[in-house]
This record gives C-alpha cells, structure tokens and sequence, in this order.
C-alpha cells in the first residue's frame, strides 16, 4: 500500500492476524491473505512440480489429530477421542486408511526426491501403541524415499511414555522427540483441563535417554492463570533435567481455543514476551544457546531441523487434518482442519485442502528476507545468494532505500537493522496482490 502510514499498515495487519486460525501469520504470503482452496486440488500437482524443480531438499510433517482430552488453551485441530482403548485401535484404523490416500496423491509426485526430515506433530503421535507405531512408519516408507541422516522428530505426551514404547520409537528411526510440557503448575494445569506432574516428565526423561532419544521440553509463556513466577519456577525444575532442547512458546489465543472459545482473553503481550525474554537469559545462564526463534539448546545440533530450517530453499509436505504444506515457489496452503472433513477426501486419494495461496521464487526471498529482518534484524547477504542466486541489493533496491531512511544500514556482510521494525518491515516487503487478498478477506470477514 504505497504512502500508507506504518500505523495504519500495522492496523492492517493486526486484522491479517486475527485471521489466522492457525497461529502461522508469519508465512509470506500471510494467512490472512489465503483464498478458498477447497476446489483448486488440481493446482497442487502443477505447483510442487515447479518446485521440486526449484529444490528437492523437502521435509515431511504429519499431523496426528488425537487426544484424549483437548486442552483448554490449545488451538491446534485435534480431536479429543478419550482413553477407550477400543475407542482408540477403532479411530487410528479409520486414520490410517486416510492417512494412506493422501500420501498417495502425493507419492507419484515425489517419486525423484528424498525428505531428509520427518516431523511427526499433533495431537498425541504418541498414543499410538507400538505395533499401530510400526504399521505407521511402515506406510510412509511405502510411500516415500527418505534419506540417509533423516531427523525423525515426533510429539509426544509424558504419561505415555513406557519402555516399551521407546523401543518402538527408537527402531522406527526416532532420534528426538518433543515432550508438550507446557506447564508444571498444579493451579494452571487444572485450569486448562490438563494433568501431568513432575515426577512423570522426569521418569519421561530418563527412560528416552536411556533408549537413546535425545529430548526437547517445550513450555508456554503466558498460559491462562500463570504468572511470571509460576513460569520461571517450572523452567527452573526443567532446566535442572538438562534436556538437549527448551522451547518457549507464547500462549496464542487464535478463534481455535477452547479458552477463547468460551470468553477468556490473553495475557498483556508486552509482559509475556518480558518473562520469556528472562526465561531465554536464565537458559543462557546455564549453557544453553540460541537454536533458534524460540528454543535454546545444548549444542548448535540440539534442534528439529525442520522447524527451524523453514526460511531455506526447502519444501515441506503436510499430511493430516490441519497440516500446512510449503512448496517451495509453488504454493502454500493448508488442510482442512476437523477430522471429518479431512477424513473423506483424503481416503479417497483427493487432495484435502481447505485454504491456500500459489507462490512465486519472488514470494520465497520476501518470505526470507521477512524472515531474517524479524528473527535476526539483519539478512546476510551472502547466505541469501547461496539460498537464492540473487543479490538482496538488487532484488530489493526500493526496499532497502525505505529501510536505510529509517536507520538500516550495510556492515560486515549483512543488512541490518538498528532495532525491531516488525511493521514496517512488512509495510516495505509486501506484495501488492498479497495486500489485496488480504483486503478482500478482511472485508469478507467483517474486521
Ligand atoms: S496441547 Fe497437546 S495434548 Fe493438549 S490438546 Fe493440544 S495437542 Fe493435545
């Protein structure tokens, strides 16, 4: 929007974000700027062709949708199936035969390439017993190649984790998995309808280390009914675990909450961020490092390569109710989310798409310089010709000038930034037909 004042673009974007369902308003093009995909499945066979021509270097993510309970500040789609384990074995066959259809859509167009990462997210991958595990790994290695030093990440739940189970995982070819923590609190648990005590986490801990696992604790800042200290004493009993990995989350109410569902608001987000931004020195006080956004780890290695690696040159494939696909120069989109609606399409064979947006190369070096701008107030310069074979000066000229007048300047290889510019940053970067989807979905949706 040329001559549009930063505030007014900011109050664009804040009506972009409340758009997003998902909690992904940072990919460009932005969510909120995605159209109805639900009769476009026939684009996607055009789009990743363009870009596994671009790039073979991929990785797979695979929503596991269940839980026995949905908890109160989660707004990832899943489904709450209870502890029935007939209930269970009964929803797991129905989602495998799904599951089973969708890759196979997509198999035939991944035929000349290899994931080198498999994210195994959710819901609860972990519920599954360790013969539905195998019958589950076993039907994407039908479907797909995979490459030698794959990164298999999955999610799981602390109260599932048994000996037995870690086996499992471990011949699978699971080398990290990440345990949804979240709090530690008796109060806060309570109040977002969930369990889980420390004792357990820490038996978690030992038996995956034990199998030769190695762990990522994730805990969420800002959760309804904790405050700062309640937080940082739960990050103190982690940190005394010493997992490989912590991530700090931000509690983010999207529409999908059951908490903002039923009324409740969030936490003053300046505040969250101050007690996070203590949490992420306290990690630091104690050797861990920066791995990326929002985890610190024990070494430069200790990271689920996928999430973090997600402004390269790369794809990612996304199976399952509610998974967001990113080929690379070709499209963005995401499933629809509910189960049900998932479940029909895909088993037979049909893409199950429900929103989404066609991508161009340019797209990806916004979505990289956005990325680089935000994270790290700088794009290095030389990293962005390797990822792209362009010059960011040259590509970005008129965006460079709008930046060095409000303080960017060129040091030691990179563009930086003197301080966080989130929206203007954005108000330079995005595209005219992103912006005009993005009107056309507010004034849709009445914001
Ligand atoms: S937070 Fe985790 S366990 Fe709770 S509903 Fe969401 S995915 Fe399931």
């Amino acid at each position: 929007m040329p001559g549009t004042s930063e505030r007014t673009f900011d109050a664009f974007l804040a009506a972009l974000r409340r758009l997003d369902y998902t909690g992904y308003a940072e990919q460009y093009p932005p969510f909120g700027s995605w159209t109805d995909f639900s009769r476009k499945g026939g684009l996607l066979p055009a789009a990743w062709r363009r870009s596994l021509r671009l790039t073979k270097e991929a990785g797979l993510f695979v929503n596991v949708p269940f839980c026995r309970q949905r908890c109160r500040f989660c707004f990832l789609p899943v489904t709450a199936i209870g502890s029935s384990p007939a209930k269970r074995s009964e929803v797991f066959g129905r989602y495998f035969a799904a599951l089973d259809g969708e890759a196979g859509f997509y198999a035939p167009l991944f035929r000349g390439a290899e994931f080198s990462t498999l994210y195994i997210g959710g819901g609860t991958p972990s519920l599954m017993t360790p013969d539905e595990t195998a019958g589950f790994f076993a039907l994407l290695r039908r479907r797909f190649r995979f490459a030698r030093g794959l990164q298999t990440v999955l999610e799981l739940h602390p109260e599932d984790v048994t000996r037995e189970k870690a086996e499992s995982w471990r011949s699978c070819g699971v080398d990290r998995v990440c345990i949804g923590v979240q709090s530690l609190d008796e109060r806060v648990l309570s109040a977002n309808s969930r369990r889980q005590g420390l004792t357990r986490v820490a038996a978690a801990h030992r038996i995956l280390a034990a199998a030769g696992i190695k762990v990522n604790i994730d805990l969420i800042c800002g959760l309804p009914g904790q405050d700062r200290r309640s937080f940082l004493r739960d990050l103190g009993r982690v940190m005394k675990l010493r997992p490989d990995q912590v991530h700090l989350n931000t509690f983010i109410n999207t529409p999908y909450t059951l908490h903002a569902r039923l009324g409740g608001g969030s936490g003053d987000e300046k505040e969250v961020e101050a007690i996070r931004a203590e949490g992420f020195r306290r990690l630091a006080g104690a050797g861990y490092i920066k791995v990326d956004s929002d985890s610190m780890g024990l070494t430069p290695g200790s990271r689920n390569r996928q999430s973090t690696r997600l402004a390269e040159r790369r794809s990612v494939l996304g199976l399952g109710p509610g998974a967001v696909s990113r080929a690379f120069g070709g499209a963005r989109y995401i499933n629809r989310a509910a189960w049900a609606d998932w479940e029909g399409p895909a088993r037979r064979g049909r893409p199950p798409v429900e929103r989404g947006t066609l991508c161009t190369h340019r797209d990806e070096m916004i979505y990289s310089a956005l990325t680089g701008l935000t994270d790290d107030l700088a794009v290095d310069l030389a990293d962005f010709r390797r990822r792209h074979g362009s010059d960011f000066r040259k590509v970005f000229s008129a965006q460079v000038r709008e930046l060095e007048a409000a303080g960017g300047y060129f040091s030691r290889g990179k563009f930086r930034l003197p301080g966080n510019m989130w929206g203007l940053v954005r108000k330079v970067f995005y595209g005219p037909e992103a912006v005009a989807r993005g009107l056309a979905n507010i004034k849709a949706a009445g914001r």
